[in-house]
């Protein structure tokens, strides 16, 4: 068993709070992703979690031993770095073994450790190879291989694809999750990438400043954010939040009534996510009128900026919609979809 417990952990760099009594349970096997903007203290989470960095206050516990005085070495973990280092003058086989070679284990153990991480990273065509004659998406593979040889209990990974162009990154995401399913080794990842933290985690911590606002699975990340920042990070583009006001049994924009009243907070805010919003005919029941500032067409869509009672919105539409800027078009909230804040929290 390696889950993880994170127990208030805070770490000050001087006057820098980098982490705030950060709580955080990661199960036995599971696929947690720390995503946030740059500077919200991601890799100091990882770093502290490795035993890279010490926490100022709190624990760190791993398949419920107190790791939190021990070095790196003790704690059964594996890190795979942004530059994935792998060494130049050893070949694809020797990088693998590194760790193997370094706990002293017989060659019949290394011979056997390496077939295997190789045959599930699919590299083991590449053994006898350096690093110079791979790509960059094979070297990848050569850096988690090597981290898995070891048979860590944690897998922590920090940014790993972000050396990679934008095709070969899409490829690796996809590949990566198929060999991490297949591991099944308990994995933190940071990145500042919310497609890719949508696209492998289990659960997204969302991160900012120092604190996470939100631990869900992905998709009530997306569709329930908690606050108004975990709704704009998450999502391109954002998600609206749009002033509404509570009429008589009715949630009103301007004048035009959008649902029936709901459990709502005093000062009501509105999220809606741009494709949650269909055109329909003027004057339909819950829709609201809209201007149409700009339309940019996107392929799959267009997206369309819109001004609703003196606020900005974003709408995606399908991209045969017959639409000019200035026209005012009426549109209807997937009422099911729609999350409401209270306009302190947002
Ligand atoms: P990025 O995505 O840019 O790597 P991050 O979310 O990983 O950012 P951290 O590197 O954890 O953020 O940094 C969190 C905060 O702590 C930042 O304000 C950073 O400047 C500060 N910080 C990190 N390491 C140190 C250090 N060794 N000394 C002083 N301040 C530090």
């Amino acid at each position: 068993m390696a889950d993880i417990v994170v127990d208030q952990v805070s770490k000050s760099f001087g006057s820098i709070n980098a982490l705030k009594e950060i709580r955080l349970e990661i199960k036995d096997q599971e696929f947690v992703v720390l995503l946030g903007p740059s500077g919200c203290g991601k890799t100091t989470l990882l770093r502290i979690i490795a035993g890279l960095e010490t926490a100022s206050s709190g624990s760190i516990r791993i398949g419920g031993r107190d790791v939190t005085r021990l070095p790196p070495r003790q704690r059964r973990i594996a890190m795979v770095f942004q530059n994935y280092a792998v060494f130049p003058h050893l070949t694809v086989f020797e990088n693998i073994a590194f760790g193997l070679r370094m706990a002293k284990k017989p060659d019949g153990d290394v011979k056997r450790q390496v077939g295997r991480v190789s045959q599930l990273m699919h590299i083991d065509h590449l053994l006898e190879r350096y690093p110079a004659q791979l790509s960059g998406g094979q070297r990848q593979r050569v850096a988690v291989a090597r981290a898995l040889a070891v048979e860590p209990e944690v897998l922590l990974m920090d940014e790993p694809l972000s050396n990679l162009d934008a095709l070969l990154r899409l490829e690796m995401r996809t590949e990566l999750k198929k060999l991490l399913q297949e591991s099944r080794t308990t994995t933190i990842y940071v990145t500042h990438d919310q497609v890719e933290a949508m696209s492998l985690a289990d659960r997204i911590a969302v991160m900012r400043n120092g604190d996470v606002e939100q631990y869900d699975v992905p998709m009530a990340v997306y569709q329930r954010p908690a606050t108004r920042f975990v709704g704009s990070f998450i999502g391109n583009p954002p998600m609206n939040f749009l002033n509404v006001r509570r009429g008589s049994g009715q949630v009103l924009i301007g004048e035009a009534a959008i649902a029936a009243l709901v459990d709502l907070p005093s000062e009501p805010v509105m999220g809606v996510r741009p494709e949650d919003l269909s055109v329909v005919t003027p004057n339909s029941p819950n829709a609201f009128p809209a201007h149409v500032m700009v339309i940019e067409p996107l392929g799959p869509h267009l997206l369309l900026s819109l001004d609703v009672d003196g606020q900005m919105l974003r709408a995606t539409v399908p991209p045969d919609l017959e639409v000019k800027a200035g026209a005012t078009l009426w549109l209807r909230p997937h009422s099911d979809r729609l999350c409401w804040l209270p306009r302190a929290a947002a």
